[in-house]
């Protein structure tokens, strides 16, 4: 069934850059064929799900959506394609996205364009726009995707599915190829927040094979019904600025009106330095990314192009490779890096980085749980923004602070607005997922 409607469905939507329809097949009679004993040790035993592009398989090309990678076999599994087969899942495919992460539509993909199941003419949002469409034209339950600035909770808001960007370190981040190691986290989307819980028991965990994966164990997420008597929720007022559209903002109020009707207190509170949040995000991720993407130089991995010598080699390879938004990062990323400029921006903006996880670490001194709009707006059509980086930029103004923080936080949908969907994100802090789990789940 769920090959059929990929078979239809595909050629419209196009969110997949690699599928194996048959192979799944296969890998399901495999299943099939198991005792059920060997089944009952399996949670996602045969369920299909699309894995960002970005993530490495081995049986699989993996692409992050660049021609530098085209048709790069990947040596290892990333460990989060170890725990889904380990579960017993299937992966159908490798869904599109922004090369290397960077993008808010999955217009930057240097093979082609996802369409919002929604609305073919719009886009899905991104950079897992891939995933985030797959799950919404429902040829896959669940699927994962990659947030280094709102990479997962923006494509999910746009798509009316639901998305989580876990704390830092709490997924591995082993086989996920870097953008911005420092923000980069793994995460699922799905069409309910059960599933996404589901699929995160999964995927969480302490991996050796990751430096910055957290020893701690994490909490299965409870089931019990959210106590909203007891429940403090912030909203914070830099949040519902003039960028706030009027359709979002009213389904915000939406939100606030119910959880006051369940008894739950609304709190306003205030995050003073959301000002300086995308100023901030991207000073430092395209840093991080100038780094990471050194390592494309023709020799070890995916394409080569000709020269006459190393040198020219290195530059023709990243110059045909490399797509006009991945050039723009890296040109933004070592100049923030130069000496003469270093302190100036990157040690800056690393300073206003702590301001900002200040603020949540004092908000949540008050509140469990902070409420926001995921966007400022709905999804957008082909080309509104991709002429003017700046305006795609702000875009993520409500999900990069999260990222800078390290806090989880999670976009569901909250109704249409002309037909399109509409998300709001909820925020907890650091290691707090299961809180705010059961939250965006009794409040589904
Ligand atoms: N849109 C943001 C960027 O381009 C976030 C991307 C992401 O989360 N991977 O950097």
């Amino acid at each position: 069934e769920v090959a059929d409607r990929i078979t239809a469905l595909e050629p419209l939507v196009g969110a997949f850059l690699h599928l194996d329809v048959q192979g799944a097949l296969n890998q399901a009679r495999a299943i099939d064929a198991l005792s059920d004993d060997e089944r009952q040790q399996m949670p996602l035993a045969g369920v299909p799900v699309a894995v960002k592009d970005n993530m490495t398989t081995m049986d699989m090309p993996t692409t992050a959506a660049s021609k530098i990678l085209e048709g790069f076999m990947a040596p290892y599994n990333a460990t989060v394609v170890n725990r889904l087969k380990a579960a017993g899942a299937i992966i159908v495919g490798k869904t599109n996205m922004d090369e290397f992460a960077m993008g808010s539509s999955t217009e930057h993909s240097a093979y082609q364009l996802t369409h919002n199941p929604w609305d073919l003419s719009r886009v899905p949002g991104g950079s897992s726009g891939g995933s985030a469409a797959a799950v919404a034209a429902r040829m896959v339950p669940i699927a994962l995707g990659s947030d280094t600035g709102g990479s997962i909770r923006q494509p999910a808001s746009y798509c009316g599915v639901t998305g989580l960007k876990p704390s830092y370190g709490r997924v591995s981040r082993y086989g996920l190829i870097a953008y911005a190691s420092s923000l980069d986290q793994i995460g699922p989307l799905a069409r309910s927040v059960d599933d996404v819980a589901l699929l995160y028991d999964i995927i969480a965990g302490y991996d050796p094979l990751d430096a910055t994966s957290i020893r701690a164990e994490t909490a299965r997420v409870s089931e019990g019904p959210v106590d909203w008597k007891g429940l403090r929720v912030g909203v914070p007022k830099e949040y519902l600025s003039a960028d706030l559209g009027g359709v979002v903002a009213q389904r915000l109020q939406d939100v606030i009106t119910q959880l006051e009707a369940q008894g739950a207190s609304v709190l306003e509170v205030s995050l003073p330095h959301t000002a300086y949040a995308i100023a901030t995000y991207y000073l430092i991720a395209p840093a991080e990314a100038s780094s990471n993407l050194s390592r494309f130089d023709g020799v070890r991995y995916g394409y080569r192009a000709s020269g006459a010598d190393l040198l020219e080699m290195y530059e023709n390879t990243r110059a045909q490779g490399f797509g006009p938004e991945v050039k723009r990062r890296i040109l933004l990323g070592t100049h923030a890096l130069s000496a003469g400029y270093y302190d100036a921006y990157y040690l800056k903006a690393q300073k206003v980085r702590t301001l900002i996880r200040q603020d949540f670490e004092q908000a949540f001194a008050l509140v469990d749980v902070i409420l926001t709009p995921t966007t400022p707006d709905v999804a957008f059509r082909f080309g509104e923004k991709s002429s003017d980086p700046l305006q795609m930029y702000l875009s993520d103004v409500y999900t990069v602070t999260a990222n800078l923080a390290g806090i989880p936080a999670i976009s569901t949908p909250a109704g249409l607005a002309d037909g399109l969907p509409v998300g709001i994100q909820w925020l907890g802090p650091v290691m707090g997922e299961d809180r705010l789990l059961q939250v965006a789940r009794g409040f589904e």
